[in-house]
């Protein structure tokens, strides 16, 4: 059976409202779980010439993320960066990582930090703008340090799509995009590891003050209509 509507709405509905919808303090920080391993290998993203803008956006499979991504990045003048995407190139270009990558991807999990802060690291430096929306990314609190260690670029805005889990399994089952994991199955899998693994990171970012939620129910247009005053300044 399909859960009741994401505890998420729980974890936030006692954030006192504020300006654009800001849910930035009040939260107890859960513990991390973090077993970080990797050591900065080199001085961060420092072959571009200004240090790049960095916005996160999070939210749970079939949220919407992607759509509102590349409108706001056709709005603002951001490039849009979708680590899943990244990691989907590897599989069809059949790169060393790219069978681990499709393993990982179908049963739903997080792939190692290591290889997705190392292609996330050379998508920012080869992309000709210095402004970015990082799609789906950091997934888990190991990604958000592997992230701070070896990019570490402290994002402006962390933007957090929400919305019930009954709204994402019908979403995400029916975007027939030919996806291996956009099946019942592993959707419970990847619900399952938004709740234990990227909660702790939109909690994270919700006590330093840069988490933005976003009601992420609604047609395409309302949803934008939110996200927009966030960026119109
Ligand atoms: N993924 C990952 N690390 C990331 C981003 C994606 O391991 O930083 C993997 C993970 O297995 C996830 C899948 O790629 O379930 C699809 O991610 P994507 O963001 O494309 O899915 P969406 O949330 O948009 O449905
Ligand atoms: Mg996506």
């Amino acid at each position: 059976m399909l859960r009741r509507a994401s505890s998420l709405s729980v974890f936030f509905s006692a954030a006192k409202p504020s300006l654009l919808n800001q849910v930035a303090y009040g939260l107890s920080f859960l513990e991390a779980f973090s077993t970080t391993v990797l050591k900065p290998t080199e001085a961060g993203i420092l072959s571009k010439a200004r240090t790049p803008t960095i916005n996160f956006v999070l939210g749970g499979p079939g949220v919407g993320k992607g759509t509102q991504c590349a409108r706001i990045a056709e709005t603002y003048g951001f490039t849009h960066l979708s680590v899943g995407d990244l990691l989907r190139k590897e599989i069809s270009s059949n790169t060393e990582y790219g069978e681990m990558i499709l393993e990982t991807i179908t049963k739903g999990k997080i792939v190692s930090s290591e290889v997705t802060v190392k292609l996330l690291k050379s998508a920012i430096e080869s992309a000709e703008t210095d402004r970015f929306l990082i799609d789906g990314f950091p997934r888990s609190e190991e990604n958000r340090v592997a992230y701070e260690e070896i990019i570490g670029i402290e994002p402006e805005v962390v933007l957090f799509f929400d919305c019930d889990e009954v709204e994402m399994i019908n979403r995400v089952l029916h975007r027939n995009q030919g996806r291996i994991d956009d099946n019942i199955d592993t959707t419970k899998q990847r619900l399952k590891v938004f709740e234990a693994y990227t909660l702790p990171v939109i909690k994270y970012y919700s006590e330093k003050g840069k988490l933005y939620k976003i009601n992420a129910i609604g047609t395409e247009d309302e949803i934008f209509e939110r996200v927009r005053p966030i960026f119109a300044t």
